[in-house]
Order: structure tokens, then C-alpha cells, then sequence
């Protein structure tokens, strides 16, 4: 799960990690309210979605006066703002945050991933802050250092100063700076952050150190614990039809090609594609039904996969093991009923109660191409979307 940088920085706060004092708002009336209310001369107005580099795609803007700060909320408020991670078709502005513009004499680069291979979370820094990280990592990796975190000692002051002395922060900022990272490493491991990065981290004109911008990332199987962070969620911000898939414990992700899926597991429906892909199509989505799919749950992974205007074949790939091959039939008749079906349907069954099922599909007078195995589901789906 993600979240928005003002909360992300919220979070922090309570970590001891500085930030600059900010604002979230909703319209350009409150923006101008959150600036008088921040005081000063400078003001940051910062575009709120989920995705990185809203900087250069024209979403964080300096202002230095109240009138500036209302032009620029009433330009980026509503904006579909386009960046490097949000694709062609860009984000809707829906949230602000106005911030005190920071004095920034350098930017630094901070981040926190977990590390599969050494399990343990990996702490990574370089002076080539403000930047698309991604690009220091493959034009100068050497610039980047890193810290294995031991999970029982937390991060050491003395790594923390190590790593901080590498980037350059300055003698003089360094207990400061060791603060910050370990408050970082806290707030990271106790709320089962997934990805934190401070992208700037900046030293200030004062010598302050200070976080000018904050992504956190969660691990969802770990959010039963953290109500708090689930009340975040900002569905504006999500795929609707994954939210809609959400609601009915479906696994569903959207791809770009026409034939649709519907599987049971995760691991047959990544053959799944992989077969259609080895016959020449491409599939139109991941779709995990589960082990305990009902006759309502087929329904609305039939609705989901028909939302999508490209759609042009649906194969329907079941391996009954608990689930009945009879149950999943009747679910896929009454679910093409439903739906008024109109591209093609190739099903392939397998597994307890098959003849069943196979009967009820013939039976139903419903137009169903049955396949016998997957490369015969795959070839036959194949066909059927270029037909169409
Ligand atoms: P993004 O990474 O999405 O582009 P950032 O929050 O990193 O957004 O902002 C982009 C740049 O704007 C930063 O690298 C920094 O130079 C500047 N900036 C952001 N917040 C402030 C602030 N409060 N004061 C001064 N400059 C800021
Ligand atoms: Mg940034």
C-alpha cells in the first residue's frame, strides 16, 4: 500500500525526523489559509499523488508571496500531471500540501528497501540526491553505499555516521544526521514499511538536516496490524478496477493485450499467460479467483475482464481441485447469462467432477468452446480473438 508525502512525512515526524512544517489541503481558498498560517516568505506548493517526479512534471512550485501561492494551487489543483512513474495518461491533482521553503545548500539521496537475498532491510545513501536516483545507480553505482541492517541491534549510531560521512554531510551535522536515519530505520520496521525514500534529503543553508520529501510504501499482508495506515488510503489515487476487485478478493491486474483470464491460483494463471503468449496472443489481465471461488465471485471477474473495451476472448482456465468443476460451471453459465456475454468463451476444465461440469457447459446452449488441455485452450482462445 501506498500513501501520500504529507502523511508519509507525518509518520516521520513522530520519529524525530525533521521535515519542513506543511499543510495538507483540498482547494486553492485553503492553500492560501495554509500559507498564512505557516508564515514566513517562502512557500512549497506541492502536488499530492503516489507518484515520483512531480518536480519536473511541473508539480512542486515555489511561491513568494500569498498571491503566488493561490496561482499556483489553482494551476496544479486539478492538473493531470504527467511524470516518469505515472505512464502517458498522468494523475489527477486532488490534494496540496503547502510547506515553508527550505534554503537547500545540498541534496542528498536516502533510502530503505527490504533485501531479500540478506534479509535484512538495506539502508542506501548518496550525495547525488534530488535526482532520478535510478540513473546514479547505473551510470555511477559506486555512489551508492549501503548498510545492511542486523534486525535485533537496529541501525548503529556508528553506521549511521559511516554512511553519512561517505555522502558528505558535514562534521557539524552529523549527530543530527545520525538521528534522522536511525528515527528513519524506527519508523520503517515498526510500521512493516515495504520502501521509505527521502528524495532530497537536504542540508540547509543553517546546516539543518532535514527531509525535503518522503515515500513510504507498505507491506500489505503486514496492514492487519496498522489500522492507522489502512485509514490512509486514498482510493482517488487507485486502478477502480482493482478496488472493485478488492472488494470481491479477486487478484486482478489489468494488462494491455485482448484475451481475458480467469484461473484458479496465482501459479495457473501466470502459466496461463505464458501459454497464451507462447500461442502468439496476449493476455488482457492477471485474474486469481482462489481457492473457493462462488458462482457471485465468477460473476464479477466476468464483469471486471468486460470493463475492458479491448477484450476480444475470454479463456476460462479451472483446475478443480477443492473447488468442483461442477460448481465453477455453474458459475461460468450463470455468470455469461448474467453478463450477456458477447466475445468468445473458451473453458477449460480439469479435475474433481469434470464430466459434470463439462455436461453442464454443453447443456447450457450458451455458445462455450471447450478445450481439452491448455495448449489446446490457449491455441483456441488464440483464434478466437483474431477472429473477432
Ligand atoms: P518529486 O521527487 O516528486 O519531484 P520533491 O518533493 O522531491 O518531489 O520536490 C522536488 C524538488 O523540489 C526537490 O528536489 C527540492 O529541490 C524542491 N523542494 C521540495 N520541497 C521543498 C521545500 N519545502 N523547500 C524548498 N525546496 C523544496
Ligand atoms: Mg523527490
Amino acid at each position: 500500500m501506498k500513501i501520500h508525502e504529507y502523511q508519509a512525512k507525518e509518520i516521520l515526524q513522530k520519529y524525530e525526523v525533521v521535515t519542513p512544517r506543511g499543510i495538507a489541503c483540498f482547494s486553492v481558498d485553503d492553500a492560501v489559509n495554509a500559507a498564512q498560517q505557516l508564515g514566513g516568505e517562502v512557500w512549497v506548493v506541492k502536488a499530492q499523488i503516489y507518484a515520483g517526479g512531480r518536480g519536473k512534471g511541473g508539480g512542486v512550485k515555489v511561491a513568494k508571496s500569498l498571491d503566488e501561492v493561490r496561482q499556483r494551487a489553482s494551476e496544479i489543483l486539478n492538473m493531470r500531471l504527467v511524470t516518469h512513474q505515472t505512464g502517458p495518461e498522468g494523475q489527477v491533482v486532488h490534494r496540496l500540501f503547502i510547506e515553508q521553503g527550505v534554503r537547500i545548500e545540498k541534496e542528498f539521496y536516502v533510502g530503505m528497501v527490504v533485501d531479500r537475498r540478506q534479509q535484512r532491510v538495506c539502508l542506501m545513501a548518496s550525495s547525488e540526491g534530488g535526482m532520478e536516483i535510478e540513473q546514479v545507480a547505473a551510470a555511477t553505482p559506486e555512489k551508492i553505499h549501503k548498510v545492511f541492517i542486523d534486525p535485533v541491534a537496529g541501525l548503529r549510531a556508528q553506521e549511521a555516521q559511516d554512511i553519512a560521512i561517505k555522502i558528505g554531510i558535514p562534521e557539524q551535522s552529523l549527530p543530527q544526521a545520525i538521528k534522522l536515519l536511525q528515527g528513519l530505520y524506527q519508523a520503517f520496521d515498526e510500521s512493516d514499511a515495504s520502501l521509505l525514500e527521502i528524495n532530497p534529503l537536504a542540508l540547509t543553508a543553517e546546516k539543518q538536516v532535514i527531509a525535503l520529501d518522503a515515500k513510504m510504501n507498505f507491506d500489505d499482508n503486514a496492514l492487519f496490524r496498522h489500522p492507522e495506515i489502512i485509514a490512509l488510503r486514498d482510493l482517488d489515487e487507485e486502478d477502480p478496477v482493482e478496488i472493485e476487485a478488492s472488494k470481491h478478493e479477486l487478484s486482478y491486474i489489468p494488462l494491455d493485450g485482448n484475451i481475458g483470464c480467469l484461473v484458479n491460483g496465482a501459479g495457473l494463471a501466470m502459466a496461463t499467460m505464458d501459454i497464451i503468449k507462447l500461442y502468439g496472443g496476449n493476455p488482457a489481465n492477471f485474474l486469481d479467483v482462489g481457492g473457493g471461488a462462488t458462482a457471485e465471485k465468477v460473476t464479477e471477474a466476468f464483469k471486471l475482464m468486460l470493463r475492458n473495451p479491448k477484450l476480444q476472448a475470454i479463456l476460462v482456465n479451472i483446475f478443480g481441485g477443492i473447488m468442483k468443476c461442477d460448481v465453477i460451471a455453474q458459475g461460468v453459465v450463470a455468470a455469461a447469462r448474467d453478463v450477456k456475454l458477447a466475445v468468445p468463451l473458451v473453458v477449460r476444465l480439469e479435475g474433481t467432477n469434470v464430466d459434470l461440469g463439462k455436461k453442464i457447459l454443453a447443456d447450457s446452449g450458451l455458445t462455450i468452446i471447450s478445450a481439452d488441455n491448455m495448449a489446446d485452450a490457449a491455441q483456441k482462445a488464440v483464434n478466437a480473438a483474431k477472429v473477432q
